[in-house]
């Protein structure tokens, strides 16, 4: 199997792996527990945190872990509308943002919140002035994603927290696709990450807050991680998303090339027929998502059976609707039912991304064939 769909998940690094493998045999302290094993397990728990902090690498916060960015996100959302004041009842988002956001936003909007949705232009990328626009002082929280995780655009976070703060708003950043990728800028309040994103385990994740922005709890219980967010941590879980943070901020370089000579061979392999979608400037290139005028992309993906790549986004794959993403920057149905999602990095290789590039160029020709 060629795997090209790391916007879903990544493969777990092997060094997060063995950093994991005696959390989940003999060491099943609990990291609550005052006892010298449970010490243990919160010291491993601590050096986990700092690795993911220094992945981000802003100022003046800390983090405190989740089960998935899923949860972080919900939290981030929901718990500075509780906190804000009654005059602050509207949330500023945009169209292309993750459901996780979205659906948060909508299930905020059923309960008398406000919602603006900013539309973005033709390249993903979402207007300033509109920003601007939309903040007034009845705003609490400003949710932009850095790195779209369908089309890889990355949005001006560090100018739209600026923005916000102007209006006495706080700024989240959905980082999940960032993070290990592309530099966070300064100025998001709020920022949300996941460890299976880059080559850490799955379910966990993480919120990093600003010191004095941190949202009201969304989960109560034991008290753990400083009250903010009950529940019994994980060591495997939190030491493997640490080691998968601490070799992301170590080969940040490397992998940045690597991933730069992918996506130009994958280019070159595919030829001008395939059109990209969303900006090619402004993007994270580990995200190759495309459209050949005339493709059924479900078909090709059925055809393609040892090459793992998604339709728009593996979240609304299979669900039959259109991506919001590609609808937001103006594709038409049809064109969005002839794009697919090639995600690549750290582990692929050159030749294996190559041979898949011309299996679903000729896949996609037969296609044109047996159509004509
Ligand atoms: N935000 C973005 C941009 C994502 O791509 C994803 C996962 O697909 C999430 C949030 C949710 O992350 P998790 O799987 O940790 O809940």
């Amino acid at each position: 199997m060629i795997y090209l769909d790391y916007q879903a998940t990544t493969p777990l690094a092997p060094e997060a792996a063995a950093a994991m493998r005696p959390w989940l045999d003999e060491k099943y302290a609990n990291p609550h527990s005052p006892s010298r094993e449970g010490r243990e397990a919160a010291a491993a728990i601590e050096v986990a945190r700092k690795q993911v902090e220094q992945a981000i690498g802003l100022s003046g916060g800390s983090l405190a872990f989740t089960g998935s960015a899923t949860e972080a996100i919900n939290w981030a959302i929901k718990g500075t509308v509780e906190k804000a004041p009654p005059t602050r009842n509207r949330l500023v988002t945009v169209r292309t943002e993750h459901a996780a956001v979205l659906d948060t936003c909508e299930w905020l909007q059923a309960r008398g919140i406000d919602v603006t949705y900013l539309p973005v232009g033709s390249d993903g990328l979402v207007n300033l002035t509109d920003v601007e626009a939309a903040l007034d002082e009845s705003v609490a929280l400003v949710a932009v994603m850095l790195v779209n995780n369908e089309i890889g655009v990355i949005q001006p976070v560090g100018e739209i927290a600026k923005l916000a703060h102007e209006a006495g708003a706080l700024m989240l950043c959905d980082a999940v696709q960032a993070l290990g990728r592309v530099p966070i800028a300064e100025g998001p309040d709020l920022v949300a990450v996941s460890g299976h994103k880059i080559h850490g385990p799955k379910g966990i994740g993480a919120l990093w807050m600003r010191k004095g922005a941190e949202p009201a709890p969304l989960i109560h219980g034991g008290g753990q991680e400083r009250g903010l967010r009950s529940g019994t941590l994980s060591p495997a879980l939190a030491v493997g998303f640490g080691a998968a943070a601490k070799i992301a901020s170590q080969s940040f370089d490397r992998d940045h090339d690597h991933i730069e000579r992918l996506w130009k061979a994958a280019l070159e392999t595919l030829g001008p027929e395939w059109i990209v979608n969303g900006s090619v400037d402004e993007r994270y290139r580990g995200n190759l998502n495309i459209r050949r005028e005339g493709v059924d992309a479900a078909r090709l993906i059925s055809d393609l059976r040892d090459i793992a790549f998604s339709l728009g986004s593996a979240c609304a794959s299979g669900s039959g609707r259109p991506s919001h993403v590609l609808r937001a920057i103006g594709l038409s149905d049809r064109e969005a039912r002839s794009s697919i999602r090639l995600g690549f990095g750290r582990y692929t290789g050159e030749q294996e991304l190559v041979t898949a590039m011309r299996r679903i160029d000729e896949a996609a020709k037969a296609q044109e064939r047996f159509a004509a």
